[in-house]
This record gives structure tokens, sequence and C-alpha cells, in this order.
């Protein structure tokens, strides 16, 4: 039977919606990645000897100066969440009876590696012909290169850093991490390389970090002005990717971070906020203070649950990972190994719970923050452990309120969007009744 009913057509799904331009510092850091993957890739034909290393109390400049390849697994495990490809890599982890409590960037590393071990460019990663082990106060570090070493069946060398405790570097502690380094680190580092380390080369790479590190904290710094021209969470970390990788200590780096420093100026010359996933931020409407670490399986849905309600970050501590340069301290040329020992004790995940909640105290007053947001992540002990403690303290010092999200690093099962995005929210809106009963 026909009929005379028309039928109105689906509509035609909504396009994509098209990214914004990138900056030419980001463009930057992304064919620095590419090509160092690259140069990772060709190095068991080119006779090249490869490193993996940790992020904190990573020794970059020591492995340049001896031509050595730094692998970072943590950088990889986190790529490896932003592509979509973690849940799967951790699957496979699992399967080989690893725990579901156990970090997840273990996981998705061990996953990746029984996978290929194909980086997040898309190239082969070689095996280490080493694994650096320093150990800056996360016991997985250890845990996760013992699994590593089984794996690969390569040399472990240990570089054990001293836990801050009081929240102090006494000199005993900088002489115990140098006399490792001489005793230990750089008599392997040397035989693996086949050379003699170059002290002159060392500090070269060492004045390049001084002067990099010296423009991070001017971005970190910027975000001062109103409005901030960064976000130092979730921006943050792509400011962060050269330092914390492969890069500090190289001519690449030094031009990266002059080039974001310049165009970070010139949005503070030009009254603008910084870029996001949807383009530039709009009005400013609160200012945070995040501690712990991003989600990475939804990175840019979580960043615009706040970039769209005007919510910037000012400040971090998870940016501050791999070195805490906004404390003042610098690689010196003229001190190589003694301020490397002191570059690893400053880590972040080396600080005991209350030189942490003095650094959130600090950020809170200095970057004139509304309030602050703790993201736990399931995977790390290492900042999860006494969130909530910092959280009560934190409010009662300052007077500002502090609100608490749950999510992880890469496994995609612990990111509840709705559930996180109504939390964020209803902080939001928290911090605006506030705004209004102060100003009406
Ligand atoms: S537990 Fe945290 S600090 Fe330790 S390896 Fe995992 S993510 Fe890194």
């Amino acid at each position: 039977m026909r009929t005379t009913e028309t039928r109105s057509r689906p509509a035609a799904p909504a396009p994509p919606p098209v990214p914004p331009p990138k900056d030419a510092s980001q463009l930057r850091q992304k064919r620095m990645i590419a090509e160092h993957f690259r140069t990772l890739e060709r190095a068991p034909e080119e006779g090249r000897k490869v490193v993996y290393t940790f992020v904190p109390g990573n020794l970059t400049e020591l492995l340049g100066a001896l031509d050595l390849l730094p692998v970072l697994p943590e950088i990889n495990a986190l790529q490896s969440g932003m592509r979509n490809l973690s849940g799967g890599y951790i699957a496979e982890a699992e399967k080989a009876g690893h725990s579901e409590d156990v970090c997840t960037y273990v996981k998705c590393d061990l996953g990746m590696m029984k996978s290929g071990n194909v980086g997040p460019t898309g190239t082969k990663i070689p095996p280490p012909d080493l694994l650096l082990l320093s150990y800056t106060g996360c016991f997985t570090f250890l845990k996760w290169f013992e699994l590593l070493r089984e794996e690969y069946g390569c040399p472990v060398v240990m570089l054990h850093v001293p836990y801050q405790a009081d929240g102090r570097i006494t000199p005993e502690m900088r002489r115990y991490v140098v006399d490792q380094l001489e005793r230990d680190v750089i008599p392997a580092l040397e035989r693996l390389a086949g050379r003699k380390l170059d002290l002159d080369e060392l500090a070269r790479r060492l004045e390049l970090s001084r002067r990099t590190e010296d423009d991070l904290v001017a971005v970190w710094e910027s975000a001062k002005h109103r409005p901030s021209p960064i976000d130092g969470y979730f921006g943050g970390v792509y400011y962060v990717g050269p330092i914390f990788s492969a890069f500090r200590g190289t001519e690449d780096a030094r031009a990266y971070y002059r080039e974001l420093l310049s165009e970070v100026e010139e949005r503070i010359a030009r009254g603008e906020g910084p870029t996001t996933p949807d383009g530039p931020f709009g009005e400013e409407r609160y200012r945070l203070v995040v501690e712990g670490p991003p989600n990475w399986t939804s990175f840019n849905d979580f960043w615009r649950m706040f970039s769209r309600e005007g919510a910037v970050v000012v400040a971090a501590t998870y940016t501050k990972v791999g070195g805490l340069y906004d404390e003042g301290f610098r690689h010196d040329p003229a001190r190589p190994l003694e301020s490397l020992a002191e570059y690893c004790l400053t880590c972040y995940t080396n600080r005991c719970l209350p030189s942490r909640v003095d650094l959130l105290e600090r950020y809170l007053r200095e970057y004139s923050a509304d309030g602050f947001l703790i993201n736990s992540v399931k995977s790390c002990n290492s900042f999860s452990v006494g969130q909530l403690l910092m959280l009560r303290t934190l409010e009662e010092r300052t007077g500002l309120p502090g609100g608490f999200i749950e999510s992880d690093l890469v496994d995609p099962r612990y990111f509840g969007k709705a559930n996180i995005e109504n939390r964020v929210q209803s902080y939001l809106q928290m911090l605006e009744s506030r705004k209004r009963g102060r100003y009406a």
C-alpha cells in the first residue's frame, strides 16, 4: 500500500569541529618530537645507544653529552592515552597478570611493548641498552624498571635520591647523590657510550638548560596577569613537553622556549587569554590552581569543562613534576654534578606533604586564585596520598574553597565524563555565588 505520509530526512551529522590553527611553538615542538622518534628508530642500525629513564630526576644533559638517546616511558604512556591506545595496552598487561591496582602508566608501557613497542608518532622504539633508574620518591619507579629489566634482559643503573622528608636539602643529601653520579652513574654511561664524559660539553648543555629554565619560569609567571595569557595546567602540559622529555640542554629546547615566551608576551600585549581546544579563550571568569595529574584519555573533554566556563588554571603542581624551576632552582654549568643532584632532589615527587601544601598555598596567593581543584588519580599513589588532608589544610589556611574530583591517568574506565562534569560545574557555580555574595 502506498502512503502519502511524508518522511522527514534524518539530519545530516554535524561536521567535526575544525581544530584551531596551531601556534608556531606547537608546530616546532611537534617537529622536534617526530625527529627524536625517527632518530630513535634508526638508533640500532646507526649503532647509537638508547637509555630508558624517568621524567622526575632525568639526567638529560648527561645523556646528551655522551650522545646517548633518552626514552621516557611515562611520556609514551600519556601519549598513548591521548591517542586512545592505552585501554588496549592496559588490557594486554592485565591479561598478562598485572593487577588492576598497578599504576596505569606501567601497564600501558608494558602493553605497548607487548604490542610491538610502536611509539606515539608511529615509529618503532628500540629496546633499551640501559635502564637509568633515577629514584625520586615514587616506589613504582623501582618496580617498573624491575619488570623492564626482566623483559629486556638489560642492565639497570640506579640513582637513589633521598626523600625530602623535612622539606629541605642538606649538604649530606647533595653529596650522597653526587657520589653516586661519580661512582656509579657516569662510569656506567661512559661504558655504554664507549667514551669519557666531556665536561665542557656537559657544561655547555647545562648553560642551555639554565637559559631555557629562565624562559619557562617567565611563561609560568605570566599567569599573574589578568587575563592570564596561559593555562598553566591544560596548556602547561604542552609547555613542559620539551623540557621534561628528551630536549633539556639542547639548542632545540632553547629555540622552543624563546618562541613560546614571545607568543605569550604577544598575548599579554593584546590582552588575550590562552588558546584552547576550541580556539581563543573567552572572558576569564575564574582563576584556579590545580593539584594532581590530568586525565589523558579524555584530555580535551576535560579541558573544555573548564575553558567553556571561563575557568583558567593559573598554576598547577603537575607541570612541576619534572622540575620546580619557579622556586629558583637552575642547572648550573659551574657546579655541574651538584646542580644535577639538586635538580633530582627538588622534584615534586620527592617532596613531603607539608612542602607540597606550602607550594599550593603560595600559588593560590601569588596568582590571585579564586579557588583550587584536586584531581585525584587512581593510579598514582605518589600524588594522591594525602590529597584530602591537603584540601582541608589549604581551605583553613587561605579561606579559599577547594574542589575534589577523581579520574585516572590513562585508564579510560576511570573517566566518568558526566560525573566529573557535574562536579566541575557545581564547583564553579559555588565560586560564582561566592563572588556574587562578595560583590553584592
Ligand atoms: S605512581 Fe605516579 S609517580 Fe609513580 S610512576 Fe605511576 S604516575 Fe608516575
